[in-house]
């Protein structure tokens, strides 16, 4: 089948193009580096298939004109799918596929990676060792052995999250809207109400999708439960967290530490190179200068594992489509 595949770096045409070289019979990969915008639909004139990434987006009036030009299926290599207007493609007869699990471990070890860096300054000692400062001052941790880590979205990230927090002996306090058994069993965890969570929490670790009902579920209000002091990590989607909220609560003081893999206004910069450029984004540069945030460019996910199975996935969520086979990785509206 050939696949247009829009927002495509080096490392997605490798891993894709081993996926697809394993194949009896390979797709027809096309690699446009553009994203998928309304402007940049018009690529894809000819191709059944798209695939996209995150942040690619399929709006509305992008879909219209992908199912003008022939594309039937939309192949995300993502599991998120909130840049997609699926009520559209489901008007327009168009099937959406996605990678619903790649390597949870990914993100939630990455997840870890933030909170060690922020906790023990790690990024800061390893440019005072280059320059034989061995002082310590500024760079006072605190256990996590004993902290209370509040994880909001108990699923497949969330989950491997709380596993490996328990390990360092933490406590472990969960919200879901849909919780489930295998959280409780992990030990020194249980459920509590969104309220409770952010009032006992030392760490809050956001996991939960980017829905109507979870956008901005770090605002104000939130903030003003939290303790003073509190660790605030977003791997997530940028759009949890009311980015102007939190910038107060770091000037108050509330929030101790921020760390940030994902940004609510990260499709205009990320996964491109800016570092000759001016960024205009003042809310991201002010959220940079502060000594106690760290942001890293949506990379939670990028290991050789979740890559390779990002490709295998979708590689076989186009054989599959091709073949007329039940998908079983189709996106649906709900009903
Ligand atoms: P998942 O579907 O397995 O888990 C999501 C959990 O959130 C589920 O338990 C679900 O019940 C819960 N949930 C749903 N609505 C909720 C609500 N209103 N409040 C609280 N919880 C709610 O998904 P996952 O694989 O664990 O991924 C979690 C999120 O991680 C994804 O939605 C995606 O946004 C993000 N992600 C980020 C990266 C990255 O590179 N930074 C990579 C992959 C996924």
């Amino acid at each position: 089948m050939k696949v247009a595949v829009f927002g495509s770096q080096t490392y997605d045409r490798r891993f894709l193009d081993e996926a697809n070289a394993r194949r009896e019979t390979p797709h027809e990969f096309v690699y446009f580096e553009a994203r998928l915008r309304s402007r940049t639909a018009p690529l894809a004139a000819g191709f059944p298939a798209v695939c996209i990434f995150v942040n690619d987006e399929a709006d509305a009036e992008t879909l219209k004109i992908l199912a003008q030009n022939g594309t039937k299926l939309i192949a995300l290599r993502c599991a998120g799918f909130n840049n997609l207007d699926l009520q559209t493609a489901a008007e327009l007869g168009m099937t959406v596929v996605r990678v619903p699990a790649y390597s949870p471990y990914a993100v939630a070890e990455h997840t870890v990676g933030l909170i060690l860096t922020l906790n023990r300054k790690i990024h800061k000692a390893y440019n005072r060792v280059r320059e034989d400062n061995f002082t310590l001052s500024g760079l006072l941790g605190f256990d996590l052995n004993g902290s209370t880590v509040g994880i909001v979205g108990t699923g497949k990230i969330g989950l491997i999250f709380a596993q490996i927090m328990h390990g360092f002996g933490c406590h472990l306090l969960g919200y879901d809207a849909y919780p489930n058994d295998e959280f409780k069993k992990i030990g020194d965890s249980r459920y509590v109400d969104l309220p409770e969570l952010f009032a006992n929490s030392d760490i809050i670790s956001l996991h939960c999708p980017l829905l109507p009902e979870t956008h901005h579920i770090i605002n104000e209000g939130a903030i003003a439960q939290m303790k003073k002091g509190v660790m605030l990590i977003n791997t997530s989607r940028g759009p949890l967290v009311d980015t102007e909220a939190v910038i107060r609560g770091i000037k108050s003081g509330t929030i101790g530490y921020l760390g940030i893999d994902v940004y609510e206004q990260e499709d205009q910069f990320f996964f491109e190179d800016w570092s000759e450029e001016i960024i205009q984004d003042d809310t991201f540069q002010l959220l940079q200068s502060f000594p106690n945030v760290i942001i890293t460019g949506h990379q939670a996910f990028f290991t050789k594992n979740a890559l390779t199975a990002i490709a295998e996935t979708t590689v076989c969520n186009i054989a599959d489509f091709a073949a007329g086979k039940e998908l079983k990785n189709a996106v649906k509206l709900p009903h």
